[in-house]
């Protein structure tokens, strides 16, 4: 019955109520897997209004022996659970910033900025300024060139902590991006005093923006926000063409989506690197 549960899709459901030993054998395989190498990350283009590459969005993947390809909805819940997204940010960080290292050597790359997604608890961590400078000096990576995506639950508490530590690493010149822009508890109030570059259009209103009044009216109202603010704004989950001309129609310059490349490879961008957009 163990192995059973062990081997069990369910153990990755996030919505499921674990047992006490499903929990304990996915944090044993959680931790196995940053060990033993079993994460990898996929790079989805984020393209301007031309389709040009502007850079990409680091998205974790992990490559489980006998279950394939798990999505992050699958395992980072229960990672931050369990404690374990510390390790999994690190990991993503520092792997991210050796990729933005690489693309900085040749000329066809060298603008590309690197999006990386980090949990609240990771951010929030009393170390995480001096773990990204170590992360920053090991691999070379320019700061000017790393995106930190942060979601609303940031603001849930220790907001002027959390501030702080923003204008620390912007004097860096990292930029902070807040994903998933409208689905969370963002008061207009704390958007103001971020200090934000970008603003992600969460898919969800992307997806059904040509048939829901009500969708287009918030995409229309953020990408307003965006601009009064002075933030750039992208938006997510474009996978067609009218999709696209609405956001473009509307003041949207970035965009990310099937429409433009899946998340994928990082070799697999670089096919990527003369895209334009699709007729
Ligand atoms: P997210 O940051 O909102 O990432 C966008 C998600 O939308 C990705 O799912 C991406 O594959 C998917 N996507 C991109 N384009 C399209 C499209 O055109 N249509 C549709 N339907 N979906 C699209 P993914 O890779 O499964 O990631 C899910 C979430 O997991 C991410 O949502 C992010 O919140 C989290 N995540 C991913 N990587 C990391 C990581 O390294 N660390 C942490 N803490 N969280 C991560
Ligand atoms: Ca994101
Ligand atoms: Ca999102
Ligand atoms: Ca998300």
């Amino acid at each position: 019955a163990k192995t059973r549960g062990r081997n069990a899709w369910s153990v990755f459901d996030p919505q499921l109520q674990r047992t006490v030993r499903e929990r304990a054998a996915l944090e044993v395989d959680i931790r196995m897997a940053l060990e033993q190498g079993h994460f990898l990350l996929h790079y989805q283009p984020v393209v301007d209004a031309e389709g040009r590459v502007q850079g990409a969005e680091a998205l974790v993947r992990w490559k489980h022996p006998e279950r394939g390809l798990i999505p992050p909805g699958a395992f980072i819940p229960a990672a931050e659970q369990m404690g374990l997204i510390f390790a999994l940010d690190r990991w993503v960080l520092r792997l991210a910033c050796q990729q933005l290292a690489l693309w900085a050597q040749d000329a066809a790359t060298a603008d590309w900025t690197l999006a990386v997604n980090l949990s609240a608890q990771e951010f929030r961590h009393a170390d995480f300024v001096s773990r990204m400078q170590d992360i920053l000096r090991d691999t070379g990576a320019r700061a000017d060139r790393l995106k930190l995506e942060l979601t609303e639950s940031l603001m849930l508490d220790e907001v002027e902590d959390s501030i702080a530590k923003m204008q620390t690493l912007r004097g860096w010149g990292i930029q902070f991006s807040l994903d998933d822009f409208g689905t969370g508890y963002s008061s207009l109030g704390y958007l103001k005093r971020l200090p934000l570059s970008q603003l992600k259009i969460d898919q969800s209103f992307v997806r059904d923006v040509l048939l829901d009044a009500n969708d287009a009216a918030i995409v229309r109202t953020v990408i307003a926000l965006g601009q009064s603010l002075g933030l750039e704004v992208v938006a997510e989950g474009v996978e067609t063409r009218g999709q696209l001309d609405f956001l473009v129609a509307h003041g949207c310059r970035r965009f990310q989506g099937y429409l433009f490349g899946r998340p994928a490879e990082a070799q697999m961008l670089l096919a990527h690197a003369g895209l334009v957009v699709p007729a």
